[in-house]
Parts: structure tokens; C-alpha cells; sequence
């Protein structure tokens, strides 16, 4: 029954009452933009940028760069592509960005930091980003990671749109970010949480420390608290707020996320129909008191059991 529903579900995701949730993919690079471009999904909710030059020693040029973003946005005719500018350091190491050893890397200077020190990176990646978003007609939107201020906030926004391009958003993974969404957010368009370093950074707990997968799990209460906060904080400043991280492919997290005020859900395109399904046998209402039975939970086991009980036996 299941799969037979799975089959049959297409089309833009929305809850059985109609609240629309976009449903987008997670991309590294043009290969995988035109396995995703040819799928039932609403474009790209996250382009990994990183990932195109983690094997070159020299920063690509920008005819270099507006090669591959135009190769990249192609497939997606005028659907929306969230571009991520280069989030080099920690476990992304770029060497033509690499800044020297750090003690700590994953709180040192990458993302964000990072640009501010090489600013002619980040205006070179947004020159090229710029020429291939006119040139192919797609609605590209770009967005910094490790933002952990409003003044980096508004800094990123400054540079995206002396480059000419329209919309320019952030990353709320820092846990800094989240808390103050409504003033991170107030200089740039959108949120988009990354859920894998929200929890990383909340739980004081290493990603790359497989030992550690408890502590990352997103169904921690207390990272559920983190994100319902920047949602809040997203409705107040009234800026959109999406999720990126690994956690909006999972159905059931994916409700509660909608619950919590998320309006668009970024994942490896092979969850969307699973995702898309889920959204569809649940209102919003259903939605908002899963979120709830969620952070009621004393812990992340709880919580998710709390939320696969109460959810469509369907699923
Ligand atoms: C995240 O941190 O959740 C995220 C989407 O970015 P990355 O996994 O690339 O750090
Ligand atoms: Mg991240």
C-alpha cells in the first residue's frame, strides 16, 4: 500500500490541508543537478559549493566558476537554486582557502569567517554566480554558512547584492544565529537551518566523531528547542525559514519541522517522495501538535517515538 502510494505521490509538497512546504534537493555539482533537475522536486534547496573544489590547489577563476554554476542551474529551468558560497575549513578543507592549523577547527575560521579574511573569493564565487544565474533564467538565491551575528548577516547581504544578485540568506547553524534569528535575519531575505552543525555546535558534540551519533541525533529535545527558536524568530523578523540539514528527509521529522514553522524542506532527492507522502497525510494542525509531543519529550528517543506513534500508521 505504501508503495503504491510513494508511486502516486507528485507534485509540489503540501500538508493534506493544503499548507504548502517546498520540497528541494541537496546538490554537489552538476552531475548530480542534472540527476535532481530531471525529478518531480521544486529545485535546489542547498548547492554545496565546497564540494566542486576540494581537489584543487589554486582558487578557480571566475570564467572557470561561471562554467560550472551555469552547468549547474540548467537543469532547473526557473526553479529556485540555493547556492551556498564556498564553506571551506573543518571538515571542508579547501587548499587554495586554507588559512593554516588551528587547535580547533571546527570553531575556527571557516564559513563566513573565512570569506571575511578572503573577501576576494566571495566576490569572485558571487561574479560568477551572478553571470551564469542571468545567462540561464534560473532563480538563483545565495546564502552564507556560519553566520553567527547580524553584522556578518548583514555584511554577506551587502557583497551579494553589490554583486547584482537579487536574494541573499544565511545558514542558521550556529546556535547563536538561531537564538537571535530575528535580528540575524532583519538585512537578508531568508533562514535555512543546517541541522547537522546546529546539532553539532547545541549538543558540544563533534560531527565527525561517528562514537558521537547520539549526542547529533536531531531528534534532541534541545535541538528541537534551538530550531523552534529560530523559527520564531523568523516569523517575527517575517523572513522565511527552511531546513538544509540532513534531518528534513526523515518523514517524521519532517512533520515536526513543518509543525515548528519551516516552509521548505532541502534533502537528498531520493527522500523527497517518501517526504512528499508524509506531508500528505498529515494537516498542518497535525503538524504543530507532533512538534509539540516532540519537545515535550524528555529525550531524543522519546520524542521520536512520541511522533511515530501519534503519525499516519500509513507512513
Ligand atoms: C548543515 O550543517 O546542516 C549543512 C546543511 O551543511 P553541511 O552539512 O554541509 O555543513
Ligand atoms: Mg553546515
Amino acid at each position: 500500500r505504501r508503495t503504491a502510494a510513494l508511486a502516486g505521490s507528485r507534485g509540489p509538497g503540501r500538508t493534506s490541508d493544503g499548507h504548502t512546504v517546498a520540497l528541494l534537493a541537496n546538490i554537489g555539482g552538476p552531475q548530480d543537478a542534472e540527476e535532481a533537475g530531471a525529478q518531480d522536486l521544486e529545485g535546489v534547496g542547498l548547492f554545496r559549493t565546497e564540494f566542486l573544489f576540494l581537489s584543487t590547489d589554486r582558487a578557480p577563476t571566475v570564467a572557470e566558476q561561471t562554467d560550472i554554476y551555469r552547468r549547474v542551474f540548467a537543469p532547473f529551468g526557473e526553479r529556485r537554486v540555493v547556492v551556498r558560497t564556498l564553506d571551506a575549513g573543518a571538515d571542508k578543507p579547501l587548499a587554495f582557502a586554507d588559512l593554516g592549523p588551528e587547535e580547533n577547527p571546527a570553531l575556527g575560521r571557516r564559513g563566513i569567517r573565512l570569506s571575511a579574511e578572503r573577501p576576494e573569493l566571495l566576490d569572485a564565487q558571487l561574479e560568477a554566480l551572478a553571470v551564469a544565474a542571468r545567462e540561464t533564467g534560473a532563480d538563483v538565491r545565495v546564502m552564507a554558512p556560519m553566520i553567527a551575528t547580524a553584522e556578518e548577516a548583514a555584511w554577506f547581504a551587502r557583497r551579494v547584492r553589490e554583486n547584482g544578485l537579487p536574494k541573499a540568506g544565511v545558514m542558521i547553524e550556529v546556535p547563536a544565529a538561531a537564538l537571535r534569528a530575528r535580528h540575524v535575519l532583519a538585512d537578508v531575505d531568508f533562514g535555512s537551518l543546517g541541522t547537522n552543525d546546529l546539532a553539532q555546535y547545541t549538543m558540544a558534540a563533534d560531527r565527525m566523531q561517528g562514537e558521537l551519533a547520539d549526542l547529533l541525533d536531531p531528534w534532541q529535545p534541545a535541538v528541537l528547542d534551538v530550531i523552534a527558536a529560530a523559527c520564531e524568530g523568523a516569523s517575527a523578523a517575517g523572513r522565511p525559514m527552511g531546513v538544509c540539514g540532513e534531518s528534513g528527509g526523515d518523514p517524521l521529522l519532517a512533520l515536526v519541522l513543518t509543525g515548528l514553522g519551516v516552509s521548505s524542506l532541502s534533502m537528498a532527492p531520493s527522500k523527497v517522495p517518501i517526504v512528499r507522502l508524509s506531508l500528505s497525510l498529515h494537516t498542518l494542525a497535525d503538524c504543530q501538535r507532533l512538534a509539540g509531543l516532540a519537545r515535550q519529550a524528555r529525550t531524543a528517543q522519546d520524542a521520536h517515538d512520541a511522533v511515530h506513534e501519534a503519525a499516519s500508521t500509513e507512513l
